[in-house]
């Protein structure tokens, strides 16, 4: 029998086994409580087994004590019928009390043991989440991996809890139970046995067809968190252009799909159940024909008979809900393999072997020869060398999609490039400490991202642990301190999600000062001032001079005239540096930039005359 269990688990034996080797530093700091819970286990079923035997006795050397039946078996223990009688009704309750004392240890014990260990796998899975690379996050969309650290760590720790100790329980009881059966008679425990190997052909199919069900199950589910997400972040623009309908249109879609896959599988559990039912019932009849033969042919007594057909019927629940937990182990399994894929995932931008921390920078940015592609086929930066002086200011310029928040975004990592190598004073920025150059950059975005939480709190994500005054003092550098003290709570101000009760202006000059207390020798800003009205645009542009003074800055804008004061202008096309200079030599020159220059001064011009036409 226990061979054909074993066929049956072989579907997701591997994966079981693939979740210990991943979960095994977790797994072995419990290895005292989880022996333990083992232990009590153990002895749980050996009680269970024994349950029966009080009875067989009763039968065997009681009740048919004065007959010719079992003469044999008279004089068990030495005591006499009644006493045998009274032991024996004892031992029934002492098997069970114990029972219940040892189910107790084992099940609490294992379940202590999977919420700790699933509890350290989730924060594990979700650091290492925050660590992968940007690549990484463009190829999972966040919908997915959110499943994938609340459902699927969820089920696992439910179905560990609730299925895998019954699970590991009913194996052991059904061991113990076929081998006593052979030991009390192995004629009686083939038949038993006959029935398995059609048992388990129908349902290894079956179980395999589930899981399969329930990977695909948890792929759609994934997207349909993908696709909720995705319309909330943008529901103004969904409103605004009035997709509802089509989105409504894809979500049914999922929905049904979902609905559909998770009904199947359903199905297929449920007739796996009803063919296990038939299949014990045609055991049953067998053996109670052939085991009444063999006492009327006083080759067995009837407490043998007893035996069997209680070992039997019990064990019909054991194998009636392995059948079941093989589903829900397999799909549990499936959860684990989501966990552990991500989990395998490496961070693809990594520190070079022996990074050590890095010093602070005086400012000094080389670029030597490097080329980067998202798609290793495709190059969005060719060949590109820079050299920056400490301190200097480096305007970014170009047509949009030619690169430029890609170069920038190479100094802070968030990619590394395919070819050539930057440098941060004169080393290689691979050879520090990933945190440790980071920590030195200051950026300020279109869209700068806030988080929901103070406004004290947002500042301070900028340098963890500063005081309450340099928050202070950063947000007046910003030109932020007076509306945020006009704010009712003042710093304690709680933003929305994103930031969405400030005007972009104000967000922005956040932003700023979240920049501002890092104090970082480099700044990067990409079109910081993009999208804000004049007014705003003024505040923030005063609020960035001071931010930027006296760091290494590389200034992203498509207004040309934010850029003329630059140390260094480049001009930026498919990844190409076409110009570089100061405004003056590119506009001696007479390239790109000069014409596009002419063109943003004259289009101003234009409206001010036409303005002045109109009026
Ligand atoms: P710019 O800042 O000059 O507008 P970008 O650096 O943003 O240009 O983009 C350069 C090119 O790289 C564009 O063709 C853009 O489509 C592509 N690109 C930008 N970001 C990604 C990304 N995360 N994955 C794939 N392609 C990208």
């Amino acid at each position: 029998m226990m061979n054909q269990s074993e066929k049956e688990l072989q579907g997701i034996l591997p994966g079981i086994w693939h979740m210990l080797v991943k979960f095994w530093p977790q797994i072995r700091k419990r290895q005292f409580l989880i022996g333990g819970s083992m232990l009590a286990l153990l002895v749980e079923t050996a009680l269970g087994l024994l349950e029966p035997w009080p009875l067989k006795y009763i039968f065997d050397d009681v009740l048919l004590s004065k007959t010719t039946v079992v003469p044999e078996h008279v004089a068990f223990l030495g005591l006499s019928p009644m006493w045998l009688l009274a032991v024996l009704a004892f031992a029934i309750v002492v098997i069970a009390a114990l029972r219940s004392v040892t189910s107790y240890l084992s099940t609490y014990g294992m379940a202590l043991a999977a919420i700790q260990v699933l509890a350290e796998v989730r924060s594990n899975l979700y650091s290492h989440i925050q660590r992968l690379s940007l690549s990484f996050h463009q190829q999972f969309k966040s919908g997915d991996l959110i499943t994938r650290v609340t459902y699927d760590i969820e089920r696992l720790r439910l179905v560990t809890i609730k299925t895998a100790l019954p699970f590991l329980a009913n194996i052991i009881t059904i061991v113990g139970m076929v081998g006593i059966m052979f030991w009390l008679n192995w004629e009686l425990a083939l038949i038993s046995m006959a029935v398995f190997p059609l048992f388990s052909l129908t349902t290894t199919r079956i179980v395999s067809r589930i899981r399969k069900l329930a990977k695909k199950h948890r792929r759609t589910e994934g997207l349909i968190a993908d696709t909720t997400s995705e319309t909330l972040s943008a529901i103004k623009v969904v409103q605004a252009l009035s997709l509802h309908e089509m989105l409504e249109q894809n979500f049914l879609h999922q929905n049904t799909k979902s609905l559909d896959e998770g009904a199947r599988s359903l199905k297929l559990a449920a007739f796996l159940e009803g063919l296990v039912k038939v299949l014990m019932a045609l055991i049953l009849a067998l053996v109670i024909w052939r085991s009444s033969l063999l006492v009327i042919q006083k080759t067995l007594t009837p407490g043998d008979v007893l035996i069997f057909v209680n070992y039997l019927k019990t064990a019909f629940e054991p194998m009636r809900q392995i059948a079941k937990q093989i589903g829900q182990i397999a799909k549990a399994t499936a959860s684990g393999e989501r966990v552990i894929d991500i989990l395998d995932y490496e961070p693809n931008v990594r520190d070079l072997p022996g990074a050590k921390v890095a010093h602070p920078f005086y400012g000094a940015v080389q670029f030597e020869q490097v080329s980067f592609g998202y798609d290793p086929n495709l190059r969005i930066l060719k060949h590109l060398d820079l050299s920056v002086e400490p301190g200097q200011q480096i305007a970014v310029v170009g047509p949009s999609g030619s690169g430029k928040s890609t170069l920038v975004s190479l100094i802070l990592r968030l990619y590394d490039p395919t070819e050539g190598r930057i440098l941060i004073d004169g080393k290689d920025i691979r050879s520090y400490k990933l945190d440790s150059l980071r920590q030195q950059i200051s950026v300020v975005m279109q869209d700068s991202v806030l988080f929901a939480v103070s406004i004290r709190e947002n500042i301070t994500y900028g340098r963890l642990g500063a005081t309450d005054q340099e928050v202070e003092r950063a947000a007046r550098l910003a030109n932020a301190h007076d509306f945020i003290m006009d704010l009712p709570d003042g710093y304690d101000t709680i933003l929305g999600e994103r930031g969405g009760s400030l005007s972009g202006g104000q967000r922005q000059r956040i932003a700023i000062a979240r920049a501002a207390i890092r104090h970082s020798p480099i700044v990067i800003l990409d079109e910081p001032t993009t999208g804000l009205d004049s007014a705003s645009e003024h505040a923030v542009n005063e609020a960035l001079n001071r931010l930027t003074r006296g760091s290494t800055t590389f200034l992203i804008s498509h207004n040309l005239l934010a850029v003329e004061h630059a140390d260094q202008i480049l001009y930026l096309e498919k990844g190409n540096i076409l110009e570089r200079g100061t405004h003056g030599k590119l506009m001696r020159q007479a390239g790109r930039y000069a014409a596009l220059y002419r063109l943003q001064n004259e289009s101003n011009g234009h409206t001010g005359v036409e303005y002045v036409l109109e009026v």
